[in-house]
């Protein structure tokens, strides 16, 4: 910036350029008045994301104009937001003194800084999302490293402690952190590039430094030992914390008692999902990027507050392992799917909460608007109505169920909510009793509080806003008085009130009157009774204001005391809230309550792919029944393209990972052996972009599962060995299925595959068992009956698929010959002679040089023709094709030529 700032400057752009160099990766919203001006580049920057206009203004040497904009103070949150999506950092600067008390130019300070992982404002927050700011650090020579991540806006944070760096990445991509502090000795994948996530490089030192940052978490914990944490043998995820700390404390500026405790992510006790998995399984997004519809998220989401939805999405994040949990929430999850009028009244109660969590930390840091406490009050107002709701279960006997005495017991769940229930209110009378309906935004100018609230305030409310009729009252009085029915009251900026005499009464005016001004057609006068009262009257405007301004200070302190209190509620809502939306989703899609088990086996019947099923509608979908035991570990999937393969592969993981959230799942029975992990390998997505072919993706890919993958494991494999020549991909695959057969005694596979050889591996390698999904011949078509069936499919069905895909008839007809004169040459030729018959189909291209007779040729076209690869691309309407479906076409031309 010093390139374009002038030689000679006014003492306040010498103050602005002295903050600006404290804060040069952020945008200076620097106070004046009424509004925040932004100069020089910030100015620029601002005014282009935020669509205002750049003005300028003069410098002390008149030739240099410095670009200039600003937005009005008041407005300042609406602007927040965009410059925030946009990646900005931004350092609010504010006037520390009174201007009109200040000597010379006014003190001014950055009193914030907000930053896209650290917001708590609604408006730059996605209500059912976490938002976090994440930190991750690697030890060489310890060979260990840490990731942890806080959302600032709830204070929950958690992290953990791993041996790769490659895991630590891939748990980084997980959980998608709005910001990533690394320190500068490491560089992160380039995976990172295309991701959401900022991620900001620190030095190592200031940051990750162990002894402050153990300093720092002992003290915004208030504990004396890293051990009350479970930390004191985690350095790494201890200056993974305190990086988050400093930074935390550098851009906000406040303590950081509001973080809950930290809780360290016990793998151990959940069924871990990779980012790959979750993103193949499109539980949050589809593949194409896009959220919404085409997601688990969008089937399971029938949440109505904030923090259950922030609960669901960790639940899929994060399902449990331990049987514990899962059963005790399908315990709750069952009450509410069997007990329809009882989650409807839940479901409308719940629907008037806000967001708790949210609300409670900006009160807590001091950024709550008045209107954030009426949203408070109305929350905390509908706990006794839930309360009420679940209360009613007590005494009704359609849902309880009566013991050995014939007492009515409740379930545990649910008399363990009771139990602890807050219905907070002491809390809520107070905020009843204070705020009004609509408050102001703005806490400086009044107007928040109620009538009654407060004595003096009721006092100076009545003088500010009943200030017209006292007025009205005096001006009686004195017509009475003096008999002057024609005197009015009147007011002007330089004699304030006055009671104005026409000419003809001024003989009538009694001594008390002060004649203030003569006009010609009537005198002006005050009394010391209007002086009084007016006097009373602007004071009570700027009293008011500066008593609503205390006692707004002063509620918010009250109100941060219930901080726990309200977490704890926040807490037992967002379970309630949990368990509605899954039953509310079981009953929308009739499924049913899975048996959970210790055992490897997994059965399902009329299994359904809930959001393929949501998307066509469940009288399109045909349901299927899969099993995997000890003697069928790894179902080879056969069938032709678009018959349903990866269907039923996702269909088995969802419904394993719907199982171990607690929720039903889209089957009509399933018994499920809890699993550790589930892996997935799917489709074919290049990485050109990070410097890796599908090929080396896929590898690397199948590679980890082979590694990892444990007894209690499941893996879905769609397809492995694809991107390289047909026998390399065919021995590949092969060597894979061999060695997860003979891992751990067999690792649960659903395995799809085009490679018919493999078939034959049943009754060789024991747990192999053949399936394929059912097609019908029809008219030289095929039907897709979309049912798995034991055995393999005999064939590959890609011609007629292609055909089905609108492929010229005459590319069709061609491949037809080609096929079949490739498989009559194909027994017992080796691949060099295969190769050399394919050759010689091709017209226009040389024959290659074959030791053996070149195989007999179908009656080949005398007129030149193009390569049917060459008729097919013509087809191709280029500008109508989307890229996914150009991938797809490229993949079914691969499968064909
Ligand atoms: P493959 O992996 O064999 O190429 P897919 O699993 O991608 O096939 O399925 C192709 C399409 O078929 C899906 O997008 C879906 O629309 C439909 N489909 C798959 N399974 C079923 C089913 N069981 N019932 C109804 N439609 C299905």
């Amino acid at each position: 910036m010093t390139a374009n700032r002038p030689t000679k400057l006014t003492p306040m752009m010498e103050q602005y350029l002295h903050i600006k160099d404290q804060y040069p990766h952020c945008l200076l919203f620097y106070r004046m008045g009424d509004f925040y001006e932004l100069f020089f580049e910030d100015a620029e920057v601002a005014a282009r994301d935020l669509q205002i206009t750049l003005t300028s203004r003069s410098s002390s040497n008149s030739e240099f104009r410095i670009p200039m904009c600003g937005v009005p103070y008041h407005a300042v949150e609406t602007y927040l937001p965009k410059l925030l999506a946009k990646g900005h950092n931004v350092a609010i600067c504010e006037q520390v003194e009174d201007p009109r008390e200040a000597k010379g130019l006014v003190k001014r300070e950055v009193k914030r800084i907000l930053t896209p992982g650290t917001v708590v404002e609604d408006v730059n927050l996605v209500a059912k999302g976490h938002n976090f700011l994440g930190a991750l650090c690697w030890d060489a020579k310890a060979n260990s490293g840490a990731l942890a991540w806080v959302d600032y806006s709830t204070g929950d944070w958690s992290g953990m402690q791993l041996k790769k760096q490659a895991d630590l990445w891939q748990w980084a991509q997980k959980m998608t952190p709005r910001e990533l502090i690394i320190p500068d000795d490491i560089t992160p994948p380039p995976s990172f590039a295309l991701n959401e996530t900022i991620v900001l490089s620190k030095p190592a030192k200031a940051f990750f430094d162990t002894k402050r940052s153990s300093e720092k978490i002992l003290e915004s914990q208030n504990i004396a030992d890293l051990a009350v944490l479970g930390l004191e043998k985690s350095n790494e995820l201890v200056r993974s914390c305190g990086a988050l700390l400093t930074y935390l404390k550098q851009t906000q500026k406040s303590d950081l008692t509001h973080l809950s405790r930290f809780k360290p992510l016990n793998l151990s006790k959940h069924l871990i999902l990779d980012d790959i998995t979750e993103r193949n399984l499109e539980l949050f997004r589809t593949l194409d990027g896009r959220k919404g519809l085409g997601t688990l998220w969008q089937v399971l989401d029938h949440t109505l507050t904030p923090m259950g939805g922030r609960l669901l999405a960790e639940r899929m994040r994060h399902p449990w392992r331990d049987p514990a949990p899962i059963l005790e929430t399908q315990n709750a999850v069952a009450y509410f799917f069997e007990h329809d009028s009882l989650r409807s009244e839940i479901r409308s109660a719940l629907d008037l909460v806000y967001d708790l969590e949210r609300l409670s930390t900006r009160i807590q840091l001091n950024r709550a608007a008045p209107k954030d406490f009426v949203a408070l009050r109305q929350s905390i107002g509908t706990l006794p109505v839930v309360r009420g709701v679940l209360e009613a279960v007590e005494t009704d006997s359609q849902y309880t169920t009566m013991d050995e005495e014939q007492q009515l017991t409740l379930p545990p769940w649910l008399s363990n909510v009771l139990k602890h229930w807050d219905d907070l209110a002491d809390y809520h009378e107070l905020l009843e009793k204070a705020f009004v309906d609509n408050p102001p935004h703005l806490i400086t100018e009044g107007g928040l509080f109620k009538h009654g609230f407060h004595d003096e305030l009721n006092e100076l409310i009545e003088l500010s806003e009943h200030g017209e009729s006292k007025l009205e009252e005096l001006l009686q009085e004195e017509q009475k008085a003096t008999g002057i029915q024609k005197m009015k009251l009147k007011y002007n900026r330089v004699f304030g009130y006055f009671f104005d005499v026409p000419k003809g009464s001024v003989a009538d005016v009694p001594e008390y009157f002060v004649r203030r001004q003569t006009l010609a057609n009537s005198e002006r006068y005050t009394t010391p009774k209007l002086k009084e009262l007016e006097e009373k009257l602007l004071a009570a405007t700027d009293k008011r204001k500066s008593l609503e301004y205390k006692l707004f200070q002063k509620m918010r302190d009250t109100m941060a005391e219930a901080r726990s209190r309200l977490l704890f509620m926040a807490d037992l809502l967002a379970g309630l809230d949990y368990w509605q939306s899954l039953a509310e989703a079981a009953r929308k899609w009739n499924w049913a309550r899975p048996a959970l088990h210790s055992e490897t086996h997994i059965s399902i019947k009329d299994g359904r792919h809930p959001v393929v099923e949501a998307v066509q509608g469940s009288s399109n979908f045909i349901p299927n029944d899969l099993r995997v035991d000890n003697k069928r570990k790894l179902l080879l999937i056969t069938g032709p393209n678009m018959a349903g393969k990866s269907t039923v592969l996702r269909q088995m993981a969802i419904i394993c990972i719907m199982a171990q959230m607690g929720s039903f799942v889209p089957a009509r029975e399933a018994n499920i052996g809890i699993a550790d992990r589930v892996f997935s390998r799917v489709g074919a997505s290049d990485n050109l972009a990070q410097g890796q072919s599908t090929f080396m993706v896929e590898m690397m890919e199948t590679a980890r599962i082979l590694r990892q993958a444990t007894k209690r494991s499941l893996i879905i494999l769609d397809e492995i060995g694809r991107g390289t020549s047909t026998f390399d991909g065919l021995s590949l695959a092969w060597a894979v299925v061999e060695e997860l057969c003979r891992k751990s005694e067999g690792i649960r596979t659903l395995f799809a595959t085009h490679y018919h050889e493999l078939t034959a591996l049943e009754g060789k390698i024991v747990g192999v068992h053949n399936m394929n999904i059912a097609i019908k011949e029809w008219g030289g078509e095929i039907v897709f009956l979309r049912r798995l069936v034991p055995g393999p499919s005999d064939r590959s069905y890609g011609i007629e698929v292609a055909n089905l895909a609108g492929v010229p008839a005459n590319v069709v007809k061609r491949a037809k010959e080609i096929l079949a004169l490739l498989e009559s040459n194909s027994q017992g030729s080796s691949q060099t002679q295969t190769a050399a018959a394919i050759t010689s189909l091709l017209p226009g291209i040389p024959e290659a040089p074959v030791k053996k007779k070149p195989a007999k040729t179908p009656p080949v076209n005398t007129e030149p023709i193009d390569h049917p690869l060459v008729t097919a691309l013509k087809d191709l309407d280029t500008d109508n094709i989307t890229p996914m479906d150009a991938l797809k076409q490229l993949t079914e031309w691969k499968l064909l030529w």
